[in-house]
């Protein structure tokens, strides 16, 4: 299957794509990921996107579409993915159709995580992150068992620059703007499910699954 997630910052793209990428057994991609592990180890790549991260602006399309483009092109991404955070507004989305009909395929389906913007600022005010595995985890709503520390690998969490209050209400005007036509994009090309992407973490993505499995092969 090949999948696009959307949804504001904070729905909870990340968390769930690491349960659906695994059941599904398909790679997740996630661009956020990529543009921060590139910035910490200070790549062209990620000095190229650095400043625009940190205003929460996305980072320019040439960039990024060829970023996308290189990592779709992987032998593991052959047969399916699972996007989260690409793309983030229509010319990314027109970009990727274009390419995957030069590679005789298609997104399969575009699942939407339906939340509501008090809900997100939530979620993105408590969130901490693996810096080695990058699991995302949240103070309050899915702690960790040991304080600053990942259940997953042991790694240490850190809350992401752009997490800040004035920058994550950045985030959510570009959101708005530029990643909320998608929504009626996908919904035209007749590919859009969306789900509720409230309550308990398990339960959302129980409602994913349930989603998604019409789709399966
Ligand atoms: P996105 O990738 O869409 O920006 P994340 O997956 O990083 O969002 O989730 C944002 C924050 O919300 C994280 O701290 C995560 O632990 C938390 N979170 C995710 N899903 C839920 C949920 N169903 N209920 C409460 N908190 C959640
Ligand atoms: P995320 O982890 O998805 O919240 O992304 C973090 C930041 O990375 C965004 O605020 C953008 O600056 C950048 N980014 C991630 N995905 C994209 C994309 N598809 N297009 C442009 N910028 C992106």
């Amino acid at each position: 299957m090949r999948i696009v997630l959307v949804g504001p910052p904070g729905a909870g793209k990340g968390t769930q794509a690491q349960f659906i990428a695994s059941h599904l057994a398909i790679p997740k991609i996630s661009t956020g990921d990529i543009f921060r592990y590139n910035v910490s180890q200070g790549t062209p790549l990620g000095r190229q996107a650095k400043e625009y991260m940190d205003r929460g602006d996305l980072v320019p399309d040439e960039v990024t579409i060829a970023m996308v483009r290189d990592r779709l092109g992987e032998e593991d991404a052959q047969d399916g993915f699972l996007l989260d955070g690409f793309p983030r507004n229509v010319p990314q989305a027109e970009t990727l159709k274009k390419q995957l009909m030069d590679w005789d395929q298609r997104l399969t389906v575009v699942l939407e995580l339906v939340v509501d913007e008090d809900e997100v600022v939530r979620r993105l005010s408590g969130r901490r992150t693996c810096r080695r595995c990058e699991h995302v985890w949240h103070i309050m709503f899915d702690p960790p068992t040991r304080e600053g520390i990942c259940d997953a690998c042991g790694g240490e969490l850190f809350q992401r620059d752009d997490d800040r209050e004035e920058t994550v209400r950045h985030r959510l005007e570009v959101y708005k703007k530029q990643t909320a036509p998608l929504v009626s994009y996908y919904a035209d090309e007749g590919i859009l499910i969306g789900i509720d992407a409230t309550g308990p973490v398990e339960e959302v993505t129980e409602r994913a699954l349930a989603a998604l499995r019409p789709f399966a092969r």
